[in-house]
């Protein structure tokens, strides 16, 4: 469900889980990033890892969900909300869903592996024990514009590589 309008408060958690992507990014890794928050506070953070942990399961949601259970000594975040910038997928759907988080934000749409809107919806399905409510498109644009950013930067990278292997390959055969 879309927010008509958002409060400074729920926008400042947001900023801190775009921070949070933009840590990512800084690494190379896709930009997303998670906060979870109870009573006013950040108790569990996190970015993408998936690259430097080798790890396919190091997305934001579950970092910040492992780091928040950790800090409440709880696998239960039923007093906690979950900012994340892009959609969650099927995995981290499920990790929500495990940790009973009742209420998640977040900002764009992923069209190609969102699991909450765009391809399920597995976090309003009544059929599971728990359901979650979800406001989306909080600051979508700031998060949207990070991935696109990120995956233009790549295929520079990688038009260069093949243009440096190509040009290797001339050079050779001379
Ligand atoms: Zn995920």
């Amino acid at each position: 469900m879309r927010k008509l309008a958002y409060s400074p408060t729920e926008r400042h958690y947001m900023e801190e889980a775009l921070f949070e992507a933009d840590q990512a990014a800084l690494i190379g890794e896709v930009p997303i990033g998670a906060v979870i928050v109870r009573d006013g506070q950040i108790i569990g953070r996190g970015h993408n890892l998936r690259e430097h942990g080798n790890d396919a399961t190091l997305h934001a949601e579950i970092r910040a969900i492992e780091e928040a259970c950790a800090w409440l000594n709880s696998w239960r975040l039923n007093d906690c909300q979950l900012y994340v910038t892009i959609e969650p997928c099927l995995m981290c759907s499920g990790a929500i869903i495990n940790a009973r988080i009742p209420q998640v934000f977040y900002g764009a749409r992923d069209p190609k592996a969102g699991a909450v809107d765009s391809l399920y919806e597995v976090l309003g399905d009544d059929r599971l024990n728990h359901t979650v409510t979800v406001y989306e498109g909080l600051m979508a644009k700031d998060a949207g514009e990070r991935m696109v950013a990120f995956f233009k930067a790549a295929r520079k990278r990688q038009k260069a590589r093949k243009k440096a292997r190509q040009a290797a390959k001339r050079a050779a055969a001379d």
